[in-house]
């Protein structure tokens, strides 16, 4: 294993997983749905297959079906115009998004700033592009941005911002005040921006705001979606990008060379997906809202302190009253303990001693799940 990988190890993802499963733990770890989307989206799936749509390779940026229907998820949902044969590209998951678009952003050495904890593959993807990170810490109890360390992680060799809003783990969502904050510090200094927005659907009062709605914005920033969160289907690996012709087609050109497409009959059943009414966008935040307050009222009654999140399916918590070990340990005990397993924050940052002890817990789980972990984890006191 080369130098650049070698110190990223296996992602915490794999080994929790596995720990859930040798153990017989209710696993809010990894962050995936235990129940799938909607059956007339898995319908549109199996109907794609059995009618011999995208059996075979389909076009490398996408099936039209599919870009047309990215494009009008951004204009439903944000006024955001974006044309399906320029300006979108289907990709094998936001994870291939983010891959492609580091190595065809970057250059060796260059620098890449953003908000630690990060989602993991970022380090990864960075590393592998030969680009160096600049971590700038959000911290607990809010976890909002610092924007003076931000602009003070800028240098001349800063090529672009790697932001995620809602935030995968903290569950922060950046207001409008601080996305135009960052707008203009992107726009002083002649940045890019590659913004991960998997969570998009998945707020909890605050509004999303996608930077590339901002003035300014849309020429310069690279926007990342995904059917994984938004409709319950982690397993499709269908994601997309949409940004102006020249970023994307900058995108292209390293997707092509590390999966040439992605799964065929997944991107129409997403097609019909992104499609779906209204309600069905609000019930999956209405629903997500209650299992939120059912995992926090439980957390905060066995001890945990809880910083509630605005979005994503993960609510980040602090162990120190209820131990003093690190998250690390502590989550590699919880499953002999008590029968549930989590994440240590500490694996999504550089600055490992500000997130010692921080564990995140997935409640993207059935309600009565929940309420069982919940109990297991009142034992712990
Ligand atoms: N970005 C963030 C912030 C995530 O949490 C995840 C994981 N689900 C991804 C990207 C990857 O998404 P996908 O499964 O579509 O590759
Ligand atoms: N995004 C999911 C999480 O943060 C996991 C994705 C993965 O397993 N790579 O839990």
């Amino acid at each position: 294993l080369n130098s650049r990988l070698a110190p990223m190890g296996t992602t915490i993802f794999a080994e929790m997983s596995a720990l859930a499963v040798a153990t017989g733990s209710i696993n809010l770890g990894q962050g995936f749905p235990d129940t799938d989307g909607p059956e007339e989206i898995k319908r549109a799936a199996a109907e794609a297959v059995l009618s011999g749509r995208g059996n075979q390779y389909p076009p490398g940026p996408g099936i039209p079906e599919l870009r047309t229907a990215v494009a009008a998820h951004q204009k439903r949902f944000y006024g955001l115009d974006f044309d399906p044969d320029t300006e979108v590209l289907i990709t094998a998951g936001a994870t291939e998004a983010i891959a492609a678009a580091m190595l065809a952003l970057l250059e060796p050495g260059d620098e890449v700033v953003a908000f630690e904890p990060y989602y993991d593959s970022y380090t990864a993807c960075i590393a592998m592009a030969g680009g160096v990170r600049v971590p700038v810490t959000l911290r607990p109890p809010h976890f909002r941005p610092d924007l003076d360390a931000l602009r003070a992680a800028v240098t001349d060799r800063t090529r672009l911002l790697l932001l995620n809003t809602p935030h995968n783990p903290t569950g922060m969502v950046l207001t409008r005040a601080e996305s135009e904050a960052i707008a203009q510090l992107v726009r002083e200094r002649d940045l890019l921006v590659v913004t991960d927005e998997v969570y998009e659907h998945l707020t909890f009062g605050p509004e999303h705001i996608p930077l590339a709605t901002l003035p300014g914005m849309r020429e310069r920033t690279v926007t990342i979606g995904s059917a994984g969160k938004t409709f319950s289907f982690t397993g499709w690996k269908v994601g997309w990008v949409t940004a102006p012709p020249a970023l994307v087609s900058a995108v292209r050109s390293a997707k092509q060379f590390l999966t040439y497409v992605a799964s065929g009959p997944f991107q129409y059943a997403a097609a019909t997906a992104l499609a779906l009414p209204d309600a069905y966008f609000s019930t999956l935040r209405t629903d997500l809202e209650r299992k939120r307050d059912l995992l926090a009222d439980g957390l905060t009654a066995a001890g945990f302190e809880v910083f509630r999140p605005d979005g994503t399916y993960f609510i980040t918590t602090d162990i120190s009253a209820l131990t003093p070990k690190g998250g690390m340990d502590f989550c590699r005990e919880l499953p002999e303990r008590c029968g549930v397993v989590a994440i240590p924050n500490q694996v999504f940052y550089d600055d490992t001693e500000a997130a010692r002890s921080l564990v995140r817990f997935a409640f993207c789980k059935k309600d009565e799940v929940l309420t069982e972990a919940v109990e297991r984890l009142g034992r712990l006191k």
